[in-house]
């Protein structure tokens, strides 16, 4: 036994170069040393790891399935496994849904401002100033003019990024200035809403939006203009109490999250489990909150087909 210890204390010298006690042989386990540890644990700096390029995968939330982002895009967004519809932002679907992705932006020019010279965690002017610098947006929501299949609508969509697509007075004007470009062009009008609700750093201002939008779209009516609200994952608080619900035809996106008060709180306060898919938009469908759910491949020639029948 110990003529073997020896021997394989005579491949480590070897090896590492080391001279070794012989005196501790007996003494101590004696242990191959092949892999010889220099330093405990694997110290990299910050600035000498190599990164994957942000954004060039991209994983299922619901299924975890992975693909590249390229693949995602192509497919409009949506899991190629699950069906899962993630959550993009107004460019995307302008582009999925005009022709050749060509529309005119309308009332870009308008920005908030800070009535009320807000202050939450930050003042109100700081959190808009920090997103205008980091993204193209100027207010949660963008309304562009253009042909679906040749068919011209006029699509007002939220931009989540931008303060949870929150209803502030900026949405509530530009809204309004769609449904009278709408009246003035005789064209129908689409809302695709992705919104928490109202933006609390207006308060008040942004509560008289849902009043002010609510009666547009009465004008809308009268001017026998067809209104559809397309609802997405997630449409919460002032937009499903307002507008969002106030569609000739309400339509969402497959499972999307929908609701006034989030689960949470609603669970909170009843004291009792919710049934499974509460506020899912497969539940709103069957208790009637819904005409009807349309996958985003869909989308485009749905909008088409009752622009169609509309008309006729
Ligand atoms: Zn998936």
């Amino acid at each position: 036994m110990k003529k073997d210890q020896e021997k394989e204390l005579d491949i480590d010298q070897d090896l590492t170069g080391s001279e070794t006690d012989h005196t501790l042989i007996n003494q101590q386990e004696v242990k191959p040393k092949w892999y010889k540890r220099i330093r405990k644990g694997i110290l990299t700096k910050t600035s000498e790891k190599k990164e994957t390029p942000e954004g060039l995968w991209s994983k299922c939330p619901e299924c975890n399935y992975i693909c590249t982002s390229t693949e995602l895009k192509e497919n409009v967004y949506v899991c190629p496994k699950c069906n899962y519809h993630h959550r993009i932002g107004s460019s995307e679907y302008f582009d999925l849904l005009f022709d050749n992705k060509e529309y005119g932006e309308l009332f870009d020019n308008i920005i908030s401002k800070d009535f009320l010279k807000f202050t939450d965690l930050k003042p109100y002017q700081q959190r808009l100033d920090e997103i205008y610098a980091k993204s193209h947006l100027k207010d949660s929501m963008r309304v562009a003019v253009g042909k679906i299949n040749g068919e011209e609508m006029v699509i007002a969509c939220m931009d989540f990024e931008f303060i949870g697509g929150s209803l502030g007075s900026v949405m509530g004007e530009k809204f309004s200035r769609a449904v009278d470009f709408c009246i003035e062009y005789k064209l129908p009008y689409l809302v695709i809403s992705k919104s928490g609700g109202a933006r609390m750093m207006e308060s008040a201002f942004s509560l008289m939006q849902l009043a002010k939008t609510s009666g547009k779209l009465s004008q809308l009516s009268d001017a026998k203009l067809p209104y559809i609200s397309l609802l997405t994952d997630p449409t919460f608080g002032g937009i499903s109490a307002s507008f969002g619900m106030l569609g000739d035809l309400n339509i969402a996106e497959p499972g999307a999250l929908i609701g006034f008060a989030g689960p949470r709180v609603i669970k909170e306060t009843i004291k009792k489990d919710l049934p499974e898919g509460f506020q899912r938009s497969e539940f709103l469908l069957e208790h009637g909150f819904l005409d009807f759910i349309v996958d985003r491949k869909e989308l485009k020639s749905k909008m088409s087909q009752l622009i169609v029948l509309f008309k006729n």
